[in-house]
């Protein structure tokens, strides 16, 4: 099995919104400066020896460089596309094309992470139920795409081969031989964890519910900005803690560009 990180842009973000009161207000500096960060995206392509191709999560979606992008959204969170880092030219490193995967797996259906799914209407896609009803819930409520975020309806409208929710019953699902999804709520109401059990060492990408190493810890440090439970997100860091100790399994964070750049391995290379 071999797994590659492909490289889907950066997002500029407010710290705070990352990493609770990462930036804060005291007596001895009444007025600090907000820390305005950059932070990785990417989609994880795994090349399995009986499931064949299947993805991770599909990075963010290019129209979040056109005017279809709403402009609050551009001014909070803008979205850059280095060059090469389109999603056709990404899997292209790993010598791939879309029409060669046929599954997809999403941890969770925020807008970064759902992104190219217009490119992959002949895949099966498998989403955490409670994320799926909620998610759906969330972009009917509303015709305005700025009340629908963080979801993005065009992404979430593609008409794929199937739609399957898996339920959160079982803390832990071996989808395909060595590969694992791990349930881990509270950044949203349902997150999945990749776990793969690799010959050269394995490893974990627990998507949001660990955007930096510094939510990780030890201690874990919860998120600021988008939380549907805070409880749930703590106590879902220690189960992500429990299966990386099990597995001793490194942990790959979502969105850590300093962590991206220095410690992760980046398409065309892999982790195998
Ligand atoms: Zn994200």
């Amino acid at each position: 099995m071999k797994a590659y990180v492909l490289n889907t842009g950066t997002l500029k973000i407010d710290k705070n919104a990352f990493l609770l009161n990462a930036v804060q207000a005291r007596r001895d500096n009444p007025n600090p400066r907000l820390e305005y960060i950059d932070c990785c995206t990417y989609a994880v392509l795994v090349d399995h020896p009986t499931a064949g191709k299947f993805l991770y999560d599909l990075g963010v979606n290019p129209d979040a460089l056109s005017d279809k992008w709403p402009e609050e959204l551009k001014q909070v969170c803008p979205y850059t596309m280095g060059e090469g880092e389109d999603f056709l030219s990404q899997l292209a490193l790993c010598d791939t094309k879309p029409e060669d995967v046929k599954t997809i797996i999403l941890s969770h259906l925020h807008w970064d992470h759902t992104g190219n799914m217009h490119l992959f209407e002949h895949c099966d896609v498998y989403a955490p139920i409670r994320e799926l009803e909620s998610a759906l819930l969330k972009i009917h409520s509303s015709s305005n795409l700025d009340d629908q975020f963080p979801y993005y309806k065009p992404d979430l409208e593609v008409p794929v081969k199937h739609l399957i929710g898996l339920t959160d019953e079982e803390e832990e699902i071996e989808i395909f031989p060595g590969v694992h999804l791990i349930n881990l709520p509270g950044h949203t109401p349902g997150l999945f964890a990749m776990l793969l059990e690799l010959e050269g060492g394995n490893i974990v990408f627990p998507s949001d519910a660990s955007y930096l190493a510094a939510n990780y810890g030890p201690p874990a440090h919860c998120t600021g900005g988008v939380l549907y439970d805070n409880r749930a997100y703590m106590r879902s860091m220690e189960v992500l803690r429990k299966y990386a100790k099990r597995y001793n399994a490194r942990v790959l964070f979502s969105h850590d560009i300093e962590f991206f750049k220095n410690e992760m391995k980046v398409a065309p290379e892999y982790y195998a």
